[in-house]
């Protein structure tokens, strides 16, 4: 069975590394890469990156932190044209970024639940950031009825309290690579339920990184699988073949597992 990396920035590694990237994570085990945009540059990098590579499938939305101002008409227009390509699955990356450096609150809040609107009328999944932000997420995932199409907290890093009130929600919970060194969150790791767990790598250029090979890649994503696999005591396999369904199934049917690659 094949690993699915369910959030990628893939498309902001220089395009002459792509192919070899995506090399090494089929040989890796992995046969889907969901690419999220962050702005709509970004976005229609990520659908222009799905058509041509098999594994690439794509995300559109804006991140909080690279907002410049509210989501207008004209923008919403655009990320409503390609949210309807079919090799668009998700709508990522939007949320809540409350670092001291993000865009105001305010802006955030309305860019948020204007994607929230866009992503049920699409029909799309949501995958949701929240930086500092858990009570404020929770509540506008609430408000704004994205329980519709439910989807995914990506990069979680919570308690039980707020994976539990995700889930309600319809949100599965994605662990990266932060599963490999944080205690709090290998315990709440532990006692989620594997059936609504998914893994993904957030990789993109981390020049600041001195070597190369350190930067993280789609590839490293069966690292996050054994960690996973060790805390909630079952094998590699199963984690595998949990978090590769739950994705399928989150993404309604849009992807079926044969669609996925093979090695
Ligand atoms: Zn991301």
């Amino acid at each position: 069975m094949p690993l699915i990396d369910s959030h990628s920035h893939v498309d902001q590694y220089d395009a002459s590394e792509i192919p070899a990237i995506l090399d090494r994570a089929r040989d890796a085990g992995l046969g889907m890469i969901i690419v999220a945009g962050t702005t709509v540059e970004s976005s229609r990098n990520a659908v222009t990156l799905s058509h041509g590579h098999p594994i690439v499938y794509g995300g559109v939305g804006l991140h909080p932190a690279d907002l410049t101002g509210p989501l207008d008409d004209e923008t919403a227009d655009i990320l409503r044209q390609l949210a309807a390509d079919p090799r668009v699955v998700v709508w990522s990356e939007t949320g809540l970024d409350y670092l001291e450096s993000s865009p105001p609150r305010e802006v955030q809040d309305q860019a948020f639940r204007a994607q929230i609107r866009l992503a049920i009328e699409a029909k799309l999944p949501l995958v949701v950031h929240s930086r500092e932000a858990h009570p404020d997420m929770l509540r506008l995932l609430r408000e704004e009825h994205a329980s519709d199409v439910g989807g995914i907290f990506h990069y979680f890093q919570g308690d039980l309290a707020t994976a539990e009130a995700a889930m309600d929600m319809g949100f599965d919970i994605s662990m990266a690579k932060p599963l490999l060194r944080l205690p709090e969150l290998q315990e709440v790791a532990a006692k989620l339920p594997l059936a609504r767990m998914v893994l993904e790598t957030d990789s993109f250029p981390q020049p600041f990184k001195k070597h190369r090979d350190h930067w993280t890649e789609p590839w490293h994503l069966p690292q996050v699988a054994e960690k996973l696999a060790e805390l909630q005591r079952v094998s590699v396999d199963e984690v595998t073949a949990a978090t590769t369904a739950n994705v399928l199934r989150i993404l309604g049917g849009r992807v079926s597992l044969s669609d996925l690659q093979q090695r």
